[in-house]
């Protein structure tokens, strides 16, 4: 073969020098890159051999991952099925360069260029975020001579016959002075781990292989065990309590999304930790942002979720506008609130001891996703200071006995504080009224929420007013004081409270005689 050079057509002289310096913020991406084009170039082979197209030896497919800090080179070398030489030309000098120029061009379009940094698949050619000097050392299934490439990061190039007999493809990289950290051993295992540590053929790295080529997303729900889903989950996070439960999601149409889901145990005190769910392209590593693309109140949620058919390459707004990204939102919500009305109905009791838990998701999702109330509206619970549970309609039913106001509203009396609160909530239980405690960070707006989307029923704090104008049951007791004893106790008490108001109310005979009462609108 005579060496051949020649220009890569484009019409942007700057393109390297462009691809290097707006995606240096995350240029780790290039090893997520190469590494699946090698991913690809395996299955490629292997289905070939499958179909009968290849009936070569398909023999040790692992990639191989190493570095030179000498030589200052990093190597992906696989045994896939590799390219000639006009292959080359075709696939690299123009398919692949024509993604770089695509993102250049998307790169001046686009005013906030922060949201395609990372988020877009540079293919090849992102190489030249960290190297001066790319070569492609490679030999086809197909019998024609081994081939290499090479450039130095202009668009000049050069093919010329190269040495190699085994099948498949050496990606060298001649690693720029500025990106040398990625000749450490650690920074680059740990970016190898990061985007690789699923992907669906054996990596090797300093002789060891670092992923799990099938985790439990890609294997049958009827195949696994508890133990199974809980060992990924510590695989995911090791230092994490055991899951509560969760969802395997799995579905090929109308578009591609599977996946594992965990409800973590989450405590009062939780934090609104929303990079636990990881995002896949077909075991590829994309990011832990998944904001538009699941459900603001279900990346509390853990997991994977892994979807070909969402788009990476482009701005946010249209990720949100995206069809299949709307539809894999409502499947994912729906599948959730699915699961957890089986759990409702199948254990209520193991649900009631979780509620701590899920409630947290289901107010949130409730107060966040205006459609969840009606998923969720049978499994919602209401919980007494006695630890009774109660669904909306069974607590509507206890309210029509013995709780409305004097329009016939039913009046839902809860606690805040049962310490705090506690007079009030024995001079409820004297007439017989419920308490419910709503102690949690989300539960003021769970009640208006309620409030609004369930009919005839309002909520009011213990504290609120006096029990005779909360709820009307008839039982007003008449006060006994003369108008001068009235004034008199009125003056006392004003003293101590100020300027607010002082009123006087006949109450129960074993009643406490005071209370300060803080109304509703006024928190
Ligand atoms: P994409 O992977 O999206 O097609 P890339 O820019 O990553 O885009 O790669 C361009 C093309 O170069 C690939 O489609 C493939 O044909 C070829 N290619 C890249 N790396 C390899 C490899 N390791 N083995 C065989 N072909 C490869
Ligand atoms: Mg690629």
């Amino acid at each position: 073969m005579v060496t051949e050079k020649g220009t890569i057509s484009i019409n942007t002289e700057n393109i390297f020098p462009i691809i290097k310096k707006f995606l240096y913020s995350d240029h780790e991406i290039f090893l997520r890159e190469l590494v699946s084009n090698a991913v690809d170039a395996t299955q490629k082979i292997k289905k070939l051999s499958s179909i009968g197209q290849f009936d070569g030896e398909l023999g040790d497919l692992k990639i191989k991952v190493s570095f030179d800090k000498e030589a200052k080179t990093i190597t992906i070398s696989d045994k896939g099925l590799g390219m000639t030489a006009d292959e080359i030309k075709k696939y690299i000098n123009q398919i692949a360069f024509s993604g770089a120029k695509e993102f250049v061009e998307k790169y001046k379009e686009e005013s906030d260029k922060t949201q395609i940094i990372g988020q877009f698949g540079l293919g090849f050619y992102s190489a030249f975020m960290v190297a001066k000097e790319v070569e492609i050392i490679t030999k086809s299934y197909q019998d024609a001579p081994a081939a290499r490439w090479f450039s130095d990061g202009t668009t000049e190039f050069e093919i010329s016959a190269a040495e190699k007999t085994e099948r498949g493809t050496d990606i060298i990289l001649h690693i720029a002075e500025d990106s040398e950290e990625f000749l450490e051993e650690s920074k680059l295992e740990q970016v190898l781990v990061k985007y690789g540590k699923f992907l669906p053929v054996e990596i090797e790295f300093n002789e060891k292989v670092i992923n799990n080529p099938s985790p439990i997303w890609v294997k049958t729900p009827s195949d696994l065990k508890d133990e199974d889903y809980i060992a990924f989950y510590k695989e995911l996070y090791p230092y994490a309590e055991d899951p509560l439960f969760w969802i395997h999601l799995n579905v090929d149409y109308p578009f591609n999304l599977t996946g594992v889901l965990y409800f973590p145990k989450v405590k009062q005190d939780f934090q609104l930790n929303r990079e636990k769910i990881q995002l896949y392209s077909r075991q590829v590593f994309i990011t832990h942002d998944v904001k538009d693309i699941v459900p603001e109140f279900l990346q509390l949620l853990h997991g994977v979720i892994d979807s070909p058919d969402i788009p990476l390459n482009v701005s946010r707004s249209y990720l949100q506008a995206d069809g299949n990204v709307k539809r894999i939102n409502s499947h994912i919500t729906k599948k959730v609130a699915d699961k957890l009305s089986d759990l409702f109905k199948d254990d209520r009791k193991a649900f009631e001891e979780k509620w701590e838990s899920i409630g947290l998701f289901v107010k949130y999702g409730i107060i966040s996703d205006d459609k969840f109330f009606d998923r969720a509206k049978d499994f919602i619970l209401l919980k007494n200071t006695e630890g009774a549970c109660f669904t909306i309609e069974e607590y509507k039913t206890k309210l029509e006995a013995n709780q409305k106001d004097k329009d016939g509203k039913l009046v839902g009396l809860y606690a805040n504080d049962i310490s705090k609160q506690d007079a009030f909530i024995s001079g409820a239980k004297k007439r017989e009224f419920d308490v419910l405690v709503f102690d949690d960070v989300l539960d003021a707006h769970f009640i208006n929420a309620m409030e609004s989307k369930v009919e005839n029923l309002t909520f009011k704090r213990v504290d609120a007013d006096t029990f005779d104008k909360l709820i009307d049951k008839g039982l007003k007791q008449e006060v006994v004081l003369g108008e001068d004893e009235k004034k008199k106790v009125e003056e006392t008490f004003k003293e101590f409270v100020g300027n607010n108001i002082v009123q006087i109310e006949a109450l129960l005979v074993d009643e406490i005689p005071v209370s300060i009462v803080v109304p509703e609108f006024m928190r």
